[in-house]
């Protein structure tokens, strides 16, 4: 068991945050920024690790820049990996039914970059890493939260190991299964769209250039998101491909040859001849929204109060955007010498964030079901309307501005 306490012997906390993944360890640091004793458990133990040259693995994020900016601000992304954070500074969306064709540049917005790549890994072992580093912090890894009720103005929790622990406010960072949620009676609401990602690396021969693509099959979308590696070596790709769960174990089957062929024929041979992949998983495509996002002494905060379809590349953006939310109103509830586990703060924190995470959702749903079909009609109205809003730099600033996470700008 692996714990990074500056103080060990207690057992009193304002905060505790059950789950040490991005968003529970970025929560926890920003919160202890703000003088708030702050006891993160997490379950897994870290596993330390050195990045190699050309080892990529599966599970990568798309961040924001405000959510970089934010992890610089808190002094994480200090601790990536150098050159391994891979911006990319174009997006190019096409649809293989049709012409319809949109390309987002960084230039269009003024800015250096759309976003980073990042490998979470990654993004994790720089949060642990900070999180060693930060004063009033402390984490206990391999452990969990085996019984937790209110005892008057506190939250009690017993852990596996036995110990208890105390705070004003629980905050449930443990994920789109969270246990916290459901012991708390908290009720969701779910879509299932039937469908499985499936994930990899794959090695092409051409360059990415730091462009991210994303095509719309009559399945759904596939993307090519790119990495990049401490040489600067840009020819490796991580891609999500949405496929319906009866064709998801076939391909996943496929001789390796045989899966390259069929990614490159949907990928319209993009970047060349794909040359390796590494082994393929696959995750379910389900979105999942609570109802509430607090309860007593207690709020949801990231995929455990919602979970995206990856098609936006917004799940972790969303619970980072939750996370700073959180914790300005704890700092601002700390401040005024206030409970930061009253109805009041916590009220104030869902308010900000409930409204704008469905309508991201609502938005990915609306998408997701205009690029799921193919009627015809449906096919001829989006790649009419890419084909114009690419001519249209003044709707598609807004739309660039709000990927970047940034206020729209006109
Ligand atoms: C295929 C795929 C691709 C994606 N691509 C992107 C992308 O490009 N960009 C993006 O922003 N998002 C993406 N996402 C979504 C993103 O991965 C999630 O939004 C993000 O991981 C959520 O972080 P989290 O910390 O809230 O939850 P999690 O990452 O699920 O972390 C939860 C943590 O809680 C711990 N835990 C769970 N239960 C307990 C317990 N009882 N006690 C203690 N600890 C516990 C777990 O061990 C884990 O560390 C993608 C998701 C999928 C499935």
């Amino acid at each position: 068991m692996t714990q990074t306490s500056h103080d060990s012997a207690r057992t009193a906390y304002d905060i505790l945050i059950v789950g040490g993944g991005m968003v529970g360890l970025a929560l926890a640091i920003d919160s202890a920024r703000q003088g708030l004793a702050t006891l993160v458990v997490e379950q897994e133990l870290p596993e330390p690790e050195t990045p190699v040259a050309g080892v990529y693995s599966p599970r990568v994020s798309a961040i924001s820049r405000q959510s970089r900016d934010w992890l610089t601000a808190m002094g994480v992304w200090q601790h990536l990996p150098a050159k391994r954070p891979c911006a990319y500074h174009e997006m190019k969306v096409w649809d293989r039914l049709g012409q319809g064709r949109i390309g987002f540049h960084a230039d269009e917005v003024q800015a250096d970059n759309l976003g980073h790549i990042i490998e979470n890994r990654w993004l994790i072992s720089a949060l642990w890493h900070q999180a060693e580093h930060t004063p009033g912090l402390t984490v206990l890894a391999g452990r969990t939260v085996q019984h937790w009720s209110l005892q008057g103005e506190q939250v009690q929790a017993r852990l596996s190991d036995d110990t208890t622990a105390t705070a004003s406010v629980l905050a449930a960072c443990d994920g789109r299964f969270s246990t916290i949620r459901r012991e708390a009676g908290m009720a969701t609401r779910e879509w299932d769209y039937q469908q499985k990602a499936i994930v990899t690396t794959v090695r092409h021969r051409q360059p990415h250039r730091g462009v991210a693509h994303q095509v719309f099959l009559d399945t759904g979308p596939l993307a090519f998101l790119p990495l990049q590696d401490e040489t600067g070596d840009q020819q490796a790709s991580s891609i999500v491909w949405s496929v319906d769960n009866d064709a998801v174990q076939t391909l996943l089957d496929l001789p390796k040859a045989d899966f390259l062929t069929a990614l490159n024929r949907a990928f319209e041979n993009t970047l060349g001849e794909l040359t390796d992949c590494d082994p393929r998983f696959s995750f379910p495509l389900q979105q999942m929204h609570s109802k509430h996002y607090i309860a007593p002494r207690l709020a949801l905060v990231g995929d455990a109060a919602h979970a995206l379809h990856p098609l936006a590349g917004q799940g972790v953006n969303l619970g980072f955007q939750d996370a700073a939310a959180l914790a300005a109103e704890w700092h601002r509830a700390h401040q005024r010498g206030e409970d930061p586990g009253s109805e009041r703060t916590l009220r104030r924190y869902q308010r900000q964030r409930q409204g704008h995470n469905l309508a991201a959702m609502a938005a990915m749903e609306g998408f997701k079901r205009l690029y799921g079909s193919d009627n015809p009609l449906a096919v001829l109205g989006r790649n009419w309307g890419m084909s114009q809003l690419n001519r249209l730099p003044l709707v598609k600033r807004p739309l660039i501005s709000t990927a970047l996470g940034r206020p729209r700008a006109s």
